[in-house]
């Protein structure tokens, strides 16, 4: 019988390999760029076609390879950046694994050009990993790698690849990303023949952060220069009012690598105190230096998560430098949690405190529950011998949600006489074009008018003017992080509909909005829970409040 173990051929390793490497276009651009980076190139140009499945090239003005390079560069752990294992720990460079190019190289069609300065260049056509023609040509110095075809060999894969559009936005955002990574180097991204992002190199990280993040953030920021020992942090914090429900607008590069490390990200967080609230995520652009050999970026497949020696003393670092650079200025508004003054009156309007003699106004939540009072957006309501509890906040994001679902907010949008203009920064500018479509069917009217702001004609009535901004974005990350998951289409509009229900945050409801909600949430699905699952109504019977009564005097006696 023959063995049936065998080792793989190399073809089918360097595909397995591809599949941690490379699992999608924008990882392709991610390593062909960072070559060039490590290459010291001045200018880089990224080109891609239907989202880069179809075409990725990316021409640099590096320092190129000679032939025997070239050469060498597709095979498997072929490196010029490290030598030993020893310098895994004191990695400098963008990349020194070895297996980008031959990962690529193994799921596509790829040429490389390439010359050193004052030589004669090499071409280099390569098929499924294997070279298949050699030539010479004239070049300037550079390196020029095309990818055609990608993952034509893997049907499987390609299978799993999102819209182009939607790639087309995630490259956007990570070309974006590797500029305020490195400022002195001019980028260029063209998708399908049209110039998407330029900027030119070298400049400073401020004018990087103006072109990339927009005047928005820049006009709120705080700078952030922080040194203690050889750890060096700079950069720009958003300001505390200019925040995101997710993480998007953060970026952090440790030695000039875009990470995504928890434990710093919450470091940040912390140093905002109570400036921000628990489900808002700050802006920043930080770069932090540190001796390579405190990082290990060798624990990813595509190094966007590293792990930490001296976590502690990092994260302790962050805060304080954070704490510190905002402190600058005082008029920062901060979130109160001071309790609100028990008030039972309801201002300017009829008083809704009517227990034994029931006015004329009087309220019915079903047949025989009359309400007693309302306080904030909470109504008690009197039903047979319990009390009811009733959150207008969690009725009222029931009954939005259920109408944004049943498409009835959208019918009646509104337009607004008087059209206004939002500022974004480009890369979400990219993301709500991606998903204007699904954005407008909730009820806005949207039209890019720059390449970093859209004009507002029309908004869903539940929604407050100066909100859009912050609504708009919300929605199209959500989009952004949705897309490529299964189940995308179907489950897309219940998402759209719950974020955009999530902003439904009234905090005061008139006797008259109090009575309409009530009856409808009635004809809700399930009336008894917002879409979060946060109770709408909480039933007191007599004995539970006898009960609670009961249990504080018996704390009172104990303490
Ligand atoms: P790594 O970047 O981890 O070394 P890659 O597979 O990405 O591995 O690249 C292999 C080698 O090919 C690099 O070490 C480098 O010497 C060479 N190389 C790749 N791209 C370029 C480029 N744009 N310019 C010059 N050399 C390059
Ligand atoms: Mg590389």
């Amino acid at each position: 019988m023959p063995n049936r173990i065998q080792i793989l051929s190399d073809e089918a390793i360097n595909q397995i390999a591809a599949g941690e490497v490379v699992d999608s276009p924008a990882s392709v651009v991610k390593e062909l760029v960072e070559n060039a980076i490590d290459a010291e190139a001045s200018k880089i140009t990224i080109e891609i076609v239907g989202g880069g499945l179809k075409l990725i090239r990316v021409s640099d003005d590096g320092m190129g390879m000679g032939r025997d390079d070239a050469l060498l560069s597709i095979q498997r752990h072929a490196t010029s950046k490290i030598r030993s294992a020893h310098d895994l720990f004191h990695v400098k460079t963008q990349g020194f694994r070895g297996e980008a190019l031959a990962a690529i190289a193994s799921v596509s069609k790829m040429e490389i050009v390439t010359a050193e300065e004052g030589q004669l260049g090499t071409k280099l056509q390569i098929e499924k990993g294997e070279i298949v023609k050699i030539g010479s040509v004239a070049r300037t110095r550079g390196t020029t790698i095309e990818v055609d075809s990608l993952f034509y060999c893997v049907p499987a894969r390609k299978r799993f690849q999102k819209a182009a559009a939607a790639i087309g936005a995630e490259i956007f955002r990570l070309v974006s990303n590797l500029s305020l990574g490195h400022p002195e180097v001019g980028f260029e991204l063209i998708s399908n023949g049209q110039r998407s992002l330029f900027v030119m190199g070298p400049s400073s990280l401020e004018e990087r952060a103006r072109e990339i993040l927009g005047q928005e953030f820049l006009a709120g920021k705080f700078p952030l220069e922080f040194a203690e020992g050889e750890i060096v942090l700079k950069g720009f914090l958003g300001s505390p009012t200019n925040v995101r429900p997710n993480r998007t607008g953060q970026h952090l590069f440790i030695n000039r690598r875009l990470v995504s490390c928890q434990v710093l990200q919450e470091a940040i967080r912390e140093g905002y105190g109570t400036r921000i609230d628990d489900k808002r995520h700050p802006l920043f652009l930080l770069h932090l230096s540190i001796p390579s050999d405190l990082v290990d970026v060798n624990v990813h497949p595509q190094k966007t998560q590293v792990r930490l020696r001296e976590e502690e003393l990092l994260r302790s670092v962050f805060s304080r430098a954070v704490e510190k650079a905002l402190a600058v200025r005082s008029e920062m508004p901060r979130v109160s949690f001071a309790p609100r003054a028990f008030d039972f009156s309801v201002e300017q309007e009829a008083p809704l405190v009517f227990n034994e003699e029931p006015v004329e106004q009087e309220l019915h939540f079903e047949q025989e529950s009359q309400v007693v009072a309302k306080f904030s957006h909470y109504l008690f309501l009197q039903e047979g011998e319990s009390l009811e509890l009733v959150d207008l906040k969690a009725v009222h994001f029931r009954v939005i949600f259920e109408g944004l679902l049943q498409e009835k907010q959208c019918a009646d949008k509104q337009m607004l006489l008087i059209p206004f203009t939002i500022g974004l920064t480009p890369v979400e500018s990219a993301m709500v074009l991606t998903h204007q479509e699904a954005i407008e069917a909730l009820g806005f009217e949207l039209r890019l008018i720059a390449k970093d702001a859209f004009m507002v004609r029309a908004i869903p009535p539940f929604v407050k003017e100066e909100e859009v901004k912050q609504i708009v974005t919300y929605l199209a990350s959500a989009l952004q992080d949705f897309i490529g998951k299964r189940d995308y289409e179907k489950e897309r509009r219940e998402r759209l509909a719950l974020v955009a229900a999530g902003f439904a945050k009234k905090e005061q409801f008139s006797n008259d909005e109090a009575l309409l909600l009530l009856k409808q949430l009635k004809e809700t699905s399930s009336p008894f829970h917002s879409p979060k699952g946060e109770p709408t109504r909480i039933t007191f019977s007599y004995e539970a409040i006898q009960n609670l009564f009961k249990a504080h005097s018996k704390a009172a006696k104990e303490s």
